[in-house]
């Protein structure tokens, strides 16, 4: 069975509750409000048959009243409402799974994405996608999450909707649209079912100051949390080295970009809440129905649903590592907005400066990316070229290597015949085989596009001379001398930091300097 190649599960600690959740852990967590649970279960209250995140300013419930569960899909499947109160759709995305089944993990993903929404679409195809039966995935569904993959789906779809509702002045139809209804009928009737009311009624008196109108034209600002703590200014940083021109703009606060969904051009601008644990996302964009498959790239690049408490707490088990850790608290793995592009982000960033890169991915996309209409956002012009573009277009003027140039080309006539290319594959050890099995990507690079743009939380480019140089400061695998070990040292020693490679990483990048 595939899932038993999967990387090996992260020491327990003491909020970690993997696969199964304790009754009793949970309702002590839930009597004393504990916010290190928040995410992680859900509690239904039998006697209102209505379910909380444990943070409930409502309180707790008696404990024969109260039942546990992994996800608001299991506890809507299990009958119960979402709570008007604590917002179960505003929880932070961390679900005990991380780390601990790949599959369920780009499952998730792939239902984020729209995988399950539409009349035509089927579990069973998802399995295809995802390289298991039907019956295996509905496994690993109730197993982990205590849902069906269909019920994840309809409760994302609700959630979502539930979040539009309250914190923007959309209108209904398209907040129907946007959270992959349908028609506004079953988007209604939905809403009648689970809350007794229709979702006009939902709608909170308070947002009247908010702007009224379509997405296109007034953007819409949603919240997404995450659980603390999370280092923004090096995100932030990180983001700001590598800034396209036209393409994104960084300054001491906010990230700006453009993106290109399906036809579908708009501009999105992150903001860091710290008072409430959450980023704030505005997003403009032509079609409405892009909005959930932008949150959800949101939520990958800025790593949202990282549980960077038990991640750390494994990754300290190394005392070694431990010091490292301690220093950065919230330190997360920035992500790539898009595959392909990462990829493009990759190929030009090898062997050069983290600037000589930023000016010849500004190059590629004066060359051959998309002009945006006026928007009235100045510095955000461009869109980053697609696949399609850059494979057709004249990359003479590029100062690199032929070698590189005809790696860019590569890239972008496989993404074109593969529109799945850059999707995580059961294990880091196939997405990166089927990476290198492209022209011009040697293990560095695909480790790399792995970790930025896959997600694989355990990818590890162990040639990475910032790795190797912070492996010789944090002085794990060095040589009997005390000097910087080499790739086949440090990627034998980093055994120890599995499943959670990809964030050592970040802390010896960190270690290094080169995160800036
Ligand atoms: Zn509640």
């Amino acid at each position: 069975m595939s899932e038993n190649r999967e990387p090996r599960r992260p020491r327990r600690t003491t909020v970690q509750l993997v696969s199964g959740l304790d009754p009793d852990v949970c309702y002590r967590a839930l009597k004393s409000r504990d916010a290190r649970f928040d995410g992680r279960f859900f509690v239904g209250v039998t006697s209102t048959k209505i379910y909380c995140r444990p943070i409930c300013p409502a309180g707790p419930a008696r404990r024969e009243n109260c039942r546990f569960f992994a996800s608001a899909a299991a506890a809507q499947e299990a009958g119960f409402r979402p709570c008007l109160r604590c917002r179960p759709e505003v929880a932070p995305d961390v679900g005990s799974w991380r780390g601990t089944s790949n599959t369920v993990a780009r499952g998730l993903a792939m239902i984020a994405d729209g995988a399950l929404d539409g009349d035509d679409a089927s579990v069973d195809d998802l399995a295809e996608r995802l390289g298991v039966g039907g019956r295996q995935l509905r496994r690993l569904f109730q197993q982990h999450l205590g849902a069906s993959p269909i019920s994840v789906a309809q409760t994302r779809r609700v959630l979502f909707a539930k979040q539009l509702i309250h914190d923007t002045r959309l209108p209904m139809a398209e907040i129907a649209l946007a959270a992959g209804f349908g028609s506004v009928r079953r988007f209604n009737e939905t809403f009648q079912q689970l809350f007794r009311r229709p979702p006009s009624a939902i709608r909170r008196k308070t947002i009247a100051s908010l702007p009224e109108g379509s997405v296109g034209a007034t953007g819409v600002t949603v919240r997404l949390r995450y659980r603390p703590p999370y280092d923004w200014p090096a995100m932030l940083a990180f983001f700001r080295a590598r800034a396209i021109d036209g393409v994104e703009q960084v300054d001491d606060a906010i990230y700006r970009r453009t993106v290109h969904h399906d036809g579908s051009l708009g501009t999105v601008e992150i903001a860091h809440v710290p008072s409430s644990h959450c980023v704030s996302a505005t997003i403009r964009v032509d079609d409405v129905r892009a909005l959930p498959r932008i949150v959800s790239r949101i939520r990958t690049v800025f790593d949202l649903g990282a549980d960077v408490v038990a991640i750390g707490a494994h990754l300290a088990g190394d005392p070694r590592l431990a010091p490292l850790v301690a220093a950065r608290p919230g330190l997360r793995a920035p992500g790539g907005w898009d595959g392909f592009e990462l990829a493009m982000r990759a190929v030009l960033g090898q062997q050069v400066t983290i600037e000589a890169a930023r000016r010849l991915l500004s190059q590629l996309t004066r060359l051959c990316g998309t002009r945006m209409h006026n928007r009235g956002e100045p510095g955000l012009a461009m869109a980053f070229p697609t696949a399609a573009q850059v494979a057709r277009a004249d990359l003479a003027s590029l100062g690199m290597p032929g070698a590189r140039k005809q790696a860019l080309v590569a890239i972008a006539e496989a993404a074109l015949a593969d529109p799945l290319l850059f999707e995580p594959l059961d294990t880091v050890e196939d997405t990166v085989a089927r990476l290198r099995a492209i022209r011009g990507i040697g293990d560095w690079t695909a480790h790399y596009i792995a970790l930025r743009a896959a997600r694989e939380p355990d990818a590890f480019p162990s040639s990475d001379i910032g790795l190797l140089r912070g492996a010789a400061i944090a002085r794990t695998a060095v040589t009997r001398a005390g000097e910087r070990p080499t790739p086949a040292a440090l990627h034998a020693y980093a055994e120890r930091w599995r499943p959670w490679r990809a964030y050592a990483a970040q802390y010896l990048w960190a270690a290094d300097g080169t995160i800036t």
